[in-house]
């Protein structure tokens, strides 16, 4: 395994470390840790959404009796919890959720702006909180944040010397976060990839425009994987595995990272930059959107529609496209279900359009 300090924090982390938002189901989530946990890996992002809400407790059993091998992080939402107080309570009711005594790191989401910012860190605040609870067991290492927003909410996150961490969506195909990576890189905070692979795109078998990412009969995750090990500012990739043969398949990726270095990285970027391919944010199907209140599934759209852009298709062909990925359902009555409220909109951490996309697929569909 290889190892990346975590900025400032003094502890060191694998290079490729657990997500815990596509567990399939507890056993599953079980395999994957201590497959992972087997061959050195000692980092896991968990939060109380993920899985419907249960993801948190399988990882916690899952470490039962080999705690010390890894650091755990738990995560909250910030508008949720924005007081010192509200935010002592979430962690002790996340602790237990895992069972666990102590987390090791604990992020904060939803620091959209640099106002939230000074209120997170503000006498009476989140950050306040979370100190204390530190001070006193809860939290082993420290705070850090997991990033959706405008560039300047980063940098005052970063500024506040308050978070010893920053987890950012960042991939081969999406390098927008790229300059704030090198910020918080630059100034000891650690830097936490999360959607290493665009949300499962990456993992592609059949797209050829990204062969040059694969290695043999390794598909483009490999290449994206080296993509990010070879970026020195980047202490830890968190991947969602959904079996414990994941695991071992993207350990590969790690022989001889060490020598991967910023040439590389460049030709794999003008690489990508040649290819036709979707820009820009996309849906990595995490399902904060699902719940909509008139039964349609936002989530399920939303990546017919990001394949749509990934594979080129026509646009005349929209129509075709959406049918064909709704075999046993009819699409016009389940978009007809849609009233263009904008819930699952507010909810999306890519700030995707989703209501415009679902008026383009119902223009194609001609449904008024
Ligand atoms: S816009 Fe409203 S009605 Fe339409 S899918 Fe989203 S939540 Fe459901
Ligand atoms: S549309 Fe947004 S919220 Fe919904 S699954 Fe995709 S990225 Fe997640």
């Amino acid at each position: 395994m290889l190892y990346r300090k975590l900025g400032r924090s003094g502890v060191k982390v694998s290079a490729i470390s657990f997500g815990s938002m596509r567990f399939p189901s507890e056993e599953a989530c079980h395999q994957i840790i201590h497959r992972g946990l087997d061959l050195g890996m000692n980092y896991i992002d968990t939060s109380t959404g993920y899985v419907g809400g249960k993801s948190q407790a399988w990882a916690g059993r899952a470490v039962r009796g080999r705690r010390s091998e890894i650091y755990f992080s738990g995560k909250s939402n910030w508008a949720q919890a924005p007081t010192a107080d509200a935010v002592r309570k979430t962690i002790e009711k996340s602790l237990e959720a895992t069972g666990l005594d102590y987390f090791d790191f604990y992020q904060l989401w939803g620091l959209q702006s640099a106002e939230v910012v000074e209120r997170a860190v503000a006498k009476g605040g989140t950050v306040e909180g979370i100190e204390k609870a530190r001070a006193e067991g809860l939290i082993k290492y420290g705070l850090g944040f997991t990033f959706h927003g405008p560039p300047e909410a980063f940098q005052a996150a970063v500024d506040s010397g308050a978070l010893l961490c920053a987890t950012v969506s960042y991939n081969i195909i999406n390098r927008k976060e790229e300059p704030l990576i090198a910020y918080a890189g630059g100034r000891g905070v650690g830097v936490i990839i999360m959607n290493p692979l665009a949300g499962g795109v990456l993992g592609l078998a059949g797209e050829k425009s990204l062969d040059f990412l694969r290695d043999g009969y390794r598909g483009p995750w490999y290449g994206a994987l080296r993509f990010l090990l070879a970026n020195r500012n980047i202490s830890t990739s968190i991947i969602g595995f959904t079996a414990a043969e994941e695991v071992d398949q993207a350990v590969q990726a790690l022989q001889g990272a060490e020598t991967l270095d910023e040439p590389y990285r460049q030709q794999l970027i003008r690489k990508m930059e040649a290819v036709k391919f979707i820009q820009g944010d996309f849906c990595t199907g995490c399902g904060y959107c699902k719940e909509c209140p008139n039964g349609f599934d936002p989530q399920k759209f939303m990546q017919v529609m990001r394949d749509f852009a990934i594979y080129g298709v026509d646009e005349r062909d929209l129509a075709h496209w959406i049918r064909s990925k709704y075999p046993h359902q009819d699409p016009v009555e389940q978009l007809k279900r849609c009233t263009e409220c904008g819930e699952c909109q507010e909810k999306c951490p890519q700030h995707l359009e989703i209501v415009e996309q679902i008026q383009k697929a119902k223009a194609a569909l001609s449904i008024d």
